[in-house]
């Protein structure tokens, strides 16, 4: 029988990690004018979450926010099925919700290790894991999860983070060719430079290493994320798409 082609089954529904503020916001946003209901969660800044959800709602989106640090294996399981319950079934993940601790690797301790991993790396992991199973027997879904170019690259002072981020990539792509056949991609994105809370206070020399000559948008993660998550991507997997102004090139 000949694997399915595309579509996205009625009442499906999204979920972002991260989606109170900066590129996870934009991401949440630009899902729900492709039509998803989508899951906001957040970790600790409920007020930007909420933020997110009027934002959707006044655009004639559904949305609801949603609670929970998915570094602990807990709460994220608590997240997806809140998700589920409140918006329908979760076809499409989005793993975005990542931290840095950055020190040089001399200095870098077990604490800054561990976290960075657990929130990166792990939380896209067991979430990516308990999505599928609902993924797989809808024969639709899509994951798409924020790596960086750093991991692809290296940044000093960053080991963890790029460990991390590379981490993701590497585990998508096996993730991808394991549930290919049943309708479900598995992504990447790299973003660069992007303007956020994450890279305020950079100096300000690090925008001249980009071609572009300026920082990205959010929206413009975000609206490749949409992409990845359209019936257009569905023999897209595997894939990682940089979204950097160049700066991999
Ligand atoms: P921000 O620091 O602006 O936002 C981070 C988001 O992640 C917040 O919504 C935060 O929630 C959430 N978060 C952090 N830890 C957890 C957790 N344990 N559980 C749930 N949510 C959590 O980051 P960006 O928007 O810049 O980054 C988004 C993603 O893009 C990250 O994975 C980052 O590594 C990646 N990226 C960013 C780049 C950039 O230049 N900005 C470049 C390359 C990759 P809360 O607000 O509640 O704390």
């Amino acid at each position: 029988m000949a694997p399915p082609e595309s579509g996205r089954p009625d009442g499906a529904a999204a979920l972002v990690t991260g989606g109170s503020r900066g590129i996870g916001a934009a991401v949440a946003r630009e899902l729900a004018a492709a039509g998803w209901p989508v899951a906001v969660n957040y970790r600790g800044d409920g007020a930007g979450a909420a933020r997110t959800v009027v934002d959707i709602e006044s655009a004639g989106g559904r949305a609801v926010a949603l609670g929970a640090d998915v570094s602990r294996a807990a709460e994220a399981a608590r997240l997806l099925a809140q998700a589920e319950d409140e918006l329908g079934p979760v076809l499409c993940l989005v793993n975005n919700a990542g931290v840095r601790d950055d020190a040089l690797a001399l200095s870098l301790t077990d604490e800054q290790w561990d976290a960075v991993l657990a929130t990166n790396l792990t939380a896209a992991f067991r979430l990516t894991r308990m999505a599928l199973r609902g993924m797989v027997r809808a024969r639709f879904g899509r994951v798409v999860s924020i790596a960086s170019i750093v991991g692809p690259r290296a940044n000093a002072g960053q080991a963890n983070y790029a460990a991390a981020k590379a981490g993701v990539i590497a585990m998508s792509k096996t993730i991808a060719v394991e549930v290919a056949r049943r309708g479900v991609t598995v992504n990447t994105l790299a973003p660069g430079l992007i303007a956020t809370d994450m890279t305020r206070g950079l100096p300000a020399d690090a925008l001249g290493t980009v071609p572009a000559q300026r920082p990205g948008r959010p929206e413009e993660v975000a609206a490749c994320v949409r992409f990845l998550a359209s019936d257009a991507a569905a023999y897209v997997t595997g894939s990682t798409l940089f979204v950097d102004g160049g700066l991999a090139a």
